[in-house]
C-alpha cells in the first residue's frame, strides 16, 4: 500500500506538489491522472527516494523508500524510460541490475520474454525506439518480482499492440494482488486502464475515487 500524506514539494518558486495526500491500494490498478506539469513524476519520485518532500511523507507499506531496503524486490518502477542511453544490451542491462540485487540470473529471460524483448535482448538499448525503452523499462520494474508497482506514463511511446497488451499485464498483476499505479495525463488511456484514479492538478488533489464515478462528472 502506497500513503501519501500532506506532502509537499517546492523547487525555488515552483510548488510542484502542495498538500498532496492520498492511499493506493493492493489488488486494483489506480491511474494517477493530471495534465504534464501537475506533479505525477514528482511524487513518484519522493515515493521512490529520488527528490526528498519540502514536507510531508510519502510512504510504501509503512516505510519511506530508503528504509524498505529491499530494492527491486519490494518496489519497481518505471520512470523516463527515454532516459535509457545505454550502449549496453538489453540482456546485459537487465543482469547487472539482477545481479546488484541479489535477484536470480533467470529472472532476466522471464522479463525479457514477458515484455516481448527476447529477439532483441543482444542489441545497444542505444538502438532502440521509444516504445522498445517503454517495454525494458517495464521489464526492469517487473525483475525484482515486487508487490508495489509504479509506472510513469507508460503509454508513451507504445504502438497500439504495445497498448493493449500493457492493460492486460497492470490488470493481472492487479489481479496478482500486486499495488499497481500508472501515471498518465489523457483520461482516455486511465479509463480504458485504471479502477481507480487520483487526479491531481497544480501539485493539488482534484478527485480520489472509482473511474466510473469521475467520468460520470460531467
Ligand atoms: P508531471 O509529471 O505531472 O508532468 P512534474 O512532477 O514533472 O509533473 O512537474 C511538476 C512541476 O515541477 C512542473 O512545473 C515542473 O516544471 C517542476 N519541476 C519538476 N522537477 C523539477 C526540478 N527538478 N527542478 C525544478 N522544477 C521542477
Ligand atoms: P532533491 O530535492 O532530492 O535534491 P531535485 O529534484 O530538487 O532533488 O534536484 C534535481 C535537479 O535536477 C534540480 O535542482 C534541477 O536543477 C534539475 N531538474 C530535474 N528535472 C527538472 C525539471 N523538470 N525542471 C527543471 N529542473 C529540473
Amino acid at each position: 500500500m502506497i500513503e501519501v500524506n500532506e506532502l509537499t514539494k517546492r523547487y525555488g518558486s515552483v510548488l510542484a506538489v502542495n498538500g498532496l495526500s492520498f492511499t493506493v491500494r493492493p489488488g486494483l490498478v489506480t491511474g494517477f491522472l493530471g495534465p504534464n506539469g501537475a506533479g505525477k513524476s514528482t511524487t513518484l519520485r519522493m515515493l521512490l527516494g529520488l527528490n526528498t518532500p519540502t514536507s510531508g511523507t510519502a510512504t510504501i507499506d509503512g516505510k519511506r523508500f530508503r528504509d524498505l531496503g529491499t530494492g527491486l524486490r519490494h518496489v519497481g518502477a518505471l520512470l523516463d524510460a527515454g532516459d535509457v542511453h545505454s550502449g549496453r544490451s538489453a540482456a546485459a542491462h537487465l543482469s547487472a541490475l539482477a545481479r546488484s540485487n541479489g535477484l536470480p540470473r533467470r529472472r532476466v529471460d522471464e522479463v525479457l520474454q514477458e515484455v516481448g524483448l527476447a529477439d532483441v535482448a543482444r542489441r545497444r538499448i542505444g538502438g532502440f525506439s521509444l516504445g522498445m525503452r517503454q517495454r525494458l523499462g517495464i521489464a526492469t520494474a517487473l525483475l525484482g518480482d515486487p508487490p508495489v508497482l509504479l509506472f510513469d506514463e507508460p503509454i508513451n511511446g507504445l504502438d497500439p499492440e504495445g497498448v493493449l497488451w500493457v492493460r492486460r499485464l497492470f490488470r493481472r498483476l492487479a489481479a496478482e494482488g500486486r499495488t499497481v499505479f500508472v501515471s498518465s495525463h489523457l483520461m482516455s488511456e486511465m479509463e480504458n486502464t485504471a479502477d481507480r484514479l487520483v487526479v491531481i492538478g497544480r501539485g493539488e488533489l482534484i478527485a480520489d475515487e472509482g473511474v466510473t464515478e469521475f467520468a460520470a462528472r460531467g
